[in-house]
């Protein structure tokens, strides 16, 4: 259902109204763990300023260490969509369950699956039902092949509203958090009509590398990038060193609106 064969033409995926795919250059930004309102509602403030037309931000956080900030749950739902309200950006958070589906899907705009959840087929099953886009992250140890079927079992379910994320395999490279596959972006849009967008921040995990992985990414074709902003990267408490500040955004959003027409 996602391949090429069963539909020639790249599809356009709407979330909230606003375009992902062909033609269009779409910046997803927002702080990678939403932590207080007002954090969150800066962080908007941040990317709506600097051009981005998507909310990201984790209510549910799937840390490598059970000792690390897990996210704020509910709560984090419902900053999410107060700042919706005051800021009119639509939301993308990430689910990790089957069972929070529903209650995820009530609050936001875009459901997320996480690389680490990226073949957990129940809850892939349970985003397909639930009547929102999907941007699938792939697996940080997926081929390419597992990934599309990843997607398969969202499309399976009569969703074909997805959107797919290269955030970074695991190579032997310790330079960076992981390595960012930029074939992928050629390679799936050859064998999937489904659009693809990169994830800088959490490939590179540092601020530096973002710029520079972004510009890659619409060098080779990517329909759009999903970076972290916080106010105060400092402070973070999750993934701090690689959380753009204001001017950082700008500069990302900029660079987006000159390259995206020359590709
Ligand atoms: C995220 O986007 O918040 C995240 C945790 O990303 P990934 O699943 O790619 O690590």
């Amino acid at each position: 259902l996602v391949s090429r064969e069963h539909h020639p033409q790249r599809s356009v995926i709407r979330v909230g109204g606003v375009p992902i795919g062909p033609d269009t250059l779409t910046v997803i930004a927002g702080p990678c763990a939403v932590e207080t309102p007002e954090q969150t509602l800066d962080a908007a403030l941040m990317a709506r300023a600097a051009g981005a037309s998507l909310l990201r931000g984790g209510a549910y956080k799937p840390r490598t260490s059970p000792y690390a900030f897990q996210g704020l749950g509910v709560e984090g739902l419902r900053i999410l969509a107060d700042v919706r309200a005051e800021t009119g950006l639509p939301i993308v958070t990430e689910v990790i369950e089957p069972g929070a589906v529903e209650l995820v899907a009530s609050y936001v705009d875009m459901l997320q699956i996480g690389t680490r959840n990226a073949q957990n087929f129940a809850l892939l099953q349970a985003a397909g039902d639930a009547g929102l886009p999907v941007l699938l992250k792939r697996g940080f140890s997926s081929t390419i092949e597992e990934w599309l079927m990843a997607a398969e079992y969202i499309a399976q379910r009569g969703n074909l509203d997805i959107v797919l994320c290269e955030r970074g395999i695991r190579t032997f490279e310790k330079a960076t958090r992981n390595t960012l596959d930029i074939s992928a972006v050629p390679v799936a849009q050859r064998l999937s009509h489904l659009p693809i967008i990169v994830d800088p921040s959490h490939s590179g995990g540092r601020r530096e590398l973002v710029l520079p992985l972004t510009r890659a990414a619409i060098a080779v074709g990517a329909d759009g990038v999903i970076v972290d902003v916080h106010p105060r990267p400092e402070e973070a408490l999750c993934d701090g060193p690689q959380a753009l500040s204001g001017t950082d955004i700008a500069e990302i959003a900029d660079t987006a609106a000159v390259l995206a027409p020359l590709m």
